[in-house]
């Protein structure tokens, strides 16, 4: 059972905002003494997001002005590179930056850990790179960065207050071994691609935008819980996961093998509709607003919650909601 005790417990631990320049080119913000979460603004990062997400928007309209040009030669390096980040994955619809197999990949994975490019760029496209990202720094960048860092200001206040209460709830009811344990970085970029964030789990890295409407203020609090439950409490064996594939192996193989995700996108979402909720707020949790249970995901809608509400309420066990859950699916 939860302890109702911890929902939504006020941290006193006050957050303290320091940004600290380190070198030109990075950017990080330091998170408070005990906070799960490190969050880094940096320059190549948000390059490399923003241009990809150019090139998969300029593949229906070629003329779409990713970066103010300021001379001709430019043009010849912005050309270069959205050429190469067109034919190795942002063309493909499906391309995903930590699941394809891609030059694209790659090279995301090398920004992300701040390991060199070389092996994945040739020495053309590097320049390319360099070229086309020093032109980023002298446009877009300056106000991509102070948007960012309003973003984050506005997330961490809602942290100061309930980021200990959050993660309490979630470990309760998300249990894994190592929920609320190991830190979690988080690149917040200005856009993040088709995706408006996603997360290596085996990393514990997370990637998430500040641009997208439905990504702001307490949308902001719940995708970064969401992530963070990708990253902590959502991994291949945790618990929930291991409990739901067992009662529901007997079901069509795979069939309903994104259960857990509606599951974590109803509990994230609930938690945060309850936080604020404390703070007068009306808000309305994400998968909701934005129709998820909608097309492959319809039958979801009421089965979460009657199998599920009850579970985040407090009011079942997790083993009641899977067997409701299990028997609700047959039906359908
Ligand atoms: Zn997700």
């Amino acid at each position: 059972m939860i302890n109702r005790k911890h929902l939504f417990a006020v941290s006193l631990i006050l957050m303290i905002f320091q940004p600290v320049m380190a070198k030109t080119e990075s950017y990080y913000t330091g998170a408070k003494s005990g906070s799960l979460f490190q969050f880094h603004n940096r320059m190549t990062v948000n390059f490399h997001h923003y241009f990809y997400w150019c090139a998969q928007f300029s593949r229906s309209n070629r003329e779409h002005p990713c970066l103010p040009l300021l001379s001709q030669d430019q043009k010849g390096a912005l050309d270069t590179l959205m050429s190469w980040y067109q034919s190795n994955g942002a063309n493909d619809k499906l391309h995903h930056m930590l699941f394809s197999d891609s030059k694209l990949t790659w090279l995301n994975a090398s920004l992300l850990s701040s390991s060199k490019t070389e092996a994945i760029l040739a020495p053309g496209i590097r320049t390319a790179f360099v070229r086309s990202l020093d032109i980023y720094k002298q446009t877009l960048w300056p106000k991509h960065e102070l948007e960012n860092m309003k973003w984050l200001k506005a997330l961490q206040h809602k942290l100061e207050k309930y980021e200990s209460g959050m993660v309490d709830n979630l470990a309760s009811l998300l249990p894994s071994h190592t929920m609320g344990q190991q830190s979690v970085i988080v690149d917040i970029v200005y856009r993040a691609g088709n995706k408006g964030a996603y997360t290596s789990s085996r990393t514990s890295h997370v990637v998430i935008n500040t641009a997208a409407s439905d990504y702001q203020d307490w949308a902001a609090f719940e995708m970064l819980f969401h992530e963070y439950g990708h990253a902590r409490g959502m991994a291949k064996h945790d618990q929930l996961r291991l409990a739901l594939s067992k009662h529901l192996q007997h079901m069509n193989k795979g069939q309903h093998s994104t259960f857990w995700h509606a599951i974590l996108f109803y509990t994230v979402g609930e938690l945060t509709q309850h936080i604020a909720k404390l703070e007068g707020q009306d808000y309305r949790p994400y998968a909701f607003k934005n129709e998820l249970f909608s097309r492959k995901w319809r039958h979801y809608k009421n089965i979460v919650r009657l199998a599920w509400g009850p579970y985040v309420d407090g009011r079942s066990s997790m083993n009641q909601a899977i067997q409701l859950t299990s028997a609700l699916l047959k039906a359908i």
